[in-house]
């Protein structure tokens, strides 16, 4: 990816979707509207300084970015970030998290640009997977040292160590595998799985979700598992 964007590549775009009962609020974004959340998130150091296509904030997480936004329009821009960010785009995002602030709810963000149906299946299933842990007031989705054993498991979690810059953390990568079987073909794919072995791994996964929180796994079964 180049380091600047043209002028038509920098035109905003971004809108938030109405909420249904119970849903994260989501906030649709352009490819430019992505570019200017990775600078901030990144300048935050909110999502381990990884680039994203979609981010799951928690209501807390939504009010940083807001705050952030804020603070940056009254320094008159985003400066030194890959791209510079004048206050009228600070703007247009500002907008969005001002009407997501208002919930109580998660916020997932979705770019538009690429496969946003993907994005979201991928981001829905990182809520799901925070409901859970939010009603046992657990901090893991499933036993992830456990769950990590299996080998193919050991296999993903391995590409996403080496090829994406994921920390070598059980907990992180049990639920980014988790959210990456959940996505569909594209998420096994990425984790250099056959679809033989992304089916078992799902399996492996949800059998794991239902060992760590019993019936209510089964409430989040469609956002976990496509299968
Ligand atoms: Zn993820």
């Amino acid at each position: 990816m180049s380091n600047m964007l043209t002028q038509s590549e920098q035109e905003i775009g971004i809108e938030v979707l109405p909420p249904h009962r119970g849903e994260p609020a989501t906030i649709l974004g352009n490819f430019a509207a992505t570019q200017l959340l990775n600078d901030l998130v990144i300048s935050m150091d909110l999502d381990g300084g990884q680039e994203f296509k979609g981010i799951c904030l928690t209501p807390a997480g939504a009010r940083l970015v807001r705050l952030k936004l804020r603070q940056w329009i009254d320094r008159g821009g985003l400066i030194g970030a890959k791209t510079s960010w004048v206050p009228r785009e600070l703007t247009a995002v500002l907008h969005c998290f001002n009407k997501v602030s208002e919930r109580a709810t998660d916020t997932i963000y979705v770019d538009t640009s690429e496969d946003p149906e993907t994005i979201l299946r991928h981001e829905l299933a990182h809520f799901a997977q925070r409901m859970l842990c939010k009603f046992d007031d657990d901090a893991e989705d499933v036993d992830a040292i456990a769950f990590l054993e299996h080998p193919i498991a050991q296999k993903a979690a391995a590409v996403l160590v080496r090829d994406y810059g994921y920390p070598d953390e059980p907990r992180v990568l049990s639920a980014e595998i988790g959210a990456n079987l959940s996505q569909g073909p594209s998420g096994a794919e990425k984790m250099e799985l056959t679809m033989d072995e992304g089916a078992e791994l799902a399996e492996l996964y949800f059998s794991a979700l239902v060992a760590k929180h019993g019936a209510a796994a089964y409430r989040f079964r469609s956002a976990i598992l496509l299968t």
